[in-house]
C-alpha cells in the first residue's frame, strides 16, 4: 500500500487512522503500488500460500504480517444446483460466509484487516458503530488479540446478536435509536477519543478487507470473475469492494477480462439505495429502516452514492423484498442446499430469483450470491415461520399412526 488518496478530488494523505478528506469531506481510499505486486503475484504464489483470506495480503492494507484473524476466510463456494432450477438458472454458485471463522458472518474479513492495522498503529483500543454482526467479529478478535473493545449497536437487535457480542467480555453500548443515530454518536465519540473505530477512522482500512470475498469468489470459480454477482447492502460497502476485487485481479492478470454485472440486493424495509437504481438516479433518499433483515438496516447508507456507481458502471441491477419473501429466501436457501443463512441471506435469495425471474439475469447465465451471515443468529426472524415438530408420547404405536397419515410404509419386514 503506498497512500490514502480522496475518492473526490485525489489529494494523498498518509497511512495514518484517518477517513476523510480536509478540502471536500470526500472518503479516503488506500491506493497500491500495482506495477510491484504484478512482478511478484502470481497464481502459483497464492495458491502456495494457507487457505485463509490472507493469501492476497499484498492487496490488503497491512504493512507487515498481519497479527489478528490470521485465520479468517477462504469460506466454501458451493454449486448450488438445486437451487439453480428452483431459481431458473444454468449455473448457480453460494459463496458461504455463514461460515466463516470465528463468527460466522463476512464481517470478519473487514475485521481482520482493520485489528491488524490498528495495532500496527499503536491502538489498544478498538470500536464500532454496528448493527450486529460487526459488533460480534470486533468483540470476538478483539478479545483474541488482547485489544479493549467498545461496541456500539442499535438497542432492539436480535437477542443472538447481542449474546454474541457480550460473551467476549466487550463492553456493549446499547443506543436507544436506529443505527444511524449510532453511527452519528460513534463519529463524535472517535473525534475525541484516541481509539480505532473500525468503521470511523480505520475506514479506509476496513472496507478494503471486503475484497477478499471478491478475490476468493474468481479464484475459486478458476480463476474466472462471474457473469453476475448478487451482494446484499448495507452501507453499500461490500458491493463496491467486490467490483474492485475484480477489476484488481483482471489489471494484475490474474483473470482475463471478461463481462461482469455486480447487482445490489436489499430489504423493502430499508432500500435507499435499491430505491435509487431502480427510479434511475444517482443518489439515494436516506430512509427510517423498518424490517426484520436488522444487519442491512442503515437509512443513510455512507456508500450507497458509490454503490449506484458501481451498478450503473456494470450495466447492473438493484431490487430489494419483504420481510416474508425474505423468510421464503431463507427457507429456500435451507431446503435446497442445506445453508441455514441470516436475513441478509434471505434478502439476496429472494432479490436474485426477482432479477432471474424478470430475466436482468438471464436464465442461460451463470451467477453467484454472496450470502454473508449465518441463520442462528437471527433465529428470532423465523422461528414460528418454519412449523413445529410434532410430539407424541414415547409408544411404538402413537409414531405408526403419525407414520399412516404421512403414507411411509415400513421399508424393513
Ligand atoms: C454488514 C453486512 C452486510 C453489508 O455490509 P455493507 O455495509 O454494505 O458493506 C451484508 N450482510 C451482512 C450479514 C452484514 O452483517
Ligand atoms: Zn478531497
Amino acid at each position: 500500500m503506498k497512500a490514502l488518496k480522496c475518492r473526490e478530488c485525489g489529494r494523498e494523505y498518509p497511512l495514518a487512522a484517518t477517513h476523510v478528506c480536509e478540502f471536500d469531506f470526500g472518503p479516503l481510499e488506500v491506493v497500491y503500488d500495482y506495477a510491484s505486486i504484478k512482478k511478484s503475484l502470481t497464481r502459483q504464489v497464492i495458491q502456495s500460500r494457507p487457505q485463509t483470506m490472507w493469501r492476497y495480503r499484498e492487496l490488503l492494507p497491512v504493512a507487515k504480517e498481519p497479527t489478528v484473524g490470521c485465520q479468517v476466510g477462504f469460506t466454501p463456494l458451493v454449486k448450488a444446483d438445486r437451487l439453480a432450477k428452483r431459481l431458473g438458472i444454468r449455473e448457480l454458485w453460494i459463496k458461504n460466509d455463514t461460515v466463516n471463522y470465528p463468527t460466522l458472518s463476512f464481517k470478519d474479513r473487514v475485521v481482520s484487516v482493520a485489528l491488524s492495522r490498528a495495532r500496527e498503529l499503536g491502538f489498544t483500543t478498538v470500536a464500532c458503530a454496528s448493527t450486529g454482526n460487526l459488533a460480534n467479529s470486533v468483540a470476538a478478535n478483539a478479545a483474541a488479540a488482547g485489544l479493549r473493545a467498545y461496541v456500539f449497536i442499535p438497542a432492539d437487535l436480535e437477542q443472538g446478536k447481542i449474546v454474541n457480542s457480550l460473551v467476549y467480555g466487550a463492553q456493549v453500548i446499547g443506543i436507544k435509536g436506529h443505527y444511524d443515530e449510532v453511527n452519528r454518536l460513534c463519529a463524535e465519540i472517535a473525534g475525541k477519543y484516541g481509539w480505532a473505530f473500525v468503521n470511523v477512522n480505520m475506514r479506509p482500512y476496513y472496507a478494503e478487507g471486503s475484497k477478499s470475498m471478491g478475490f476468493e469468489i474468481a479464484e475459486q470459480l478458476g480463476w474466472r470473475v462471474p457473469q453476475h454477482t448478487v451482494v446484499p447492502m448495507a452501507s453499500g460497502s461490500l458491493l463496491t469492494k467486490i467490483q474492485k476485487s475484480y477489476q484488481e485481479f483482471i489489471k494484475l492478470g490474474l483473470v482475463e477480462e471478461s463481462p461482469y454485472k455486480v447487482h445490489g440486493s436489499q430489504a423493502t424495509g430499508c432500500s435507499p439505495i435499491s430505491a435509487a437504481q431502480k427510479a434511475g438516479l444517482d443518489f439515494f433518499k436516506p430512509v427510517k429502516p423498518n424490517t426484520i433483515a436488522k444487519s442491512l438496516a442503515i437509512g443513510t447508507p455512507a456508500d450507497g452514492f458509490y454503490a449506484l456507481k458501481v451498478m450503473k458502471e456494470t450495466g447492473a441491477a438493484a431490487d430489494d423484498v419483504t420481510d416474508d419473501e425474505i423468510r421464503e429466501g431463507i427457507r429456500l436457501l435451507a431446503e435446497c442446499e442445506g445453508i441455514f443463512a441470516e436475513t441478509a441471506g434471505g434478502v439476496t435469495v429472494g432479490v436474485a430469483k426477482k432479477l432471474i425471474a424478470s430475466g436482468k439475469i438471464p436464465a442461460k447465465d451463470s451467477a453467484v450470491l454472496c450470502i454473508t451471515g449465518n441463520g442462528l443468529k437471527t433465529l428470532d426472524a423465523v422461528a414460528g415461520h418454519v412449523g413445529a415438530p410434532r410430539e407424541i408420547r414415547p409408544s411404538l404405536r402413537e409414531f405408526e399412526s403419525l407414520l399412516t397419515a404421512d403414507e411411509v410404509a415400513p421399508t424393513v419386514a
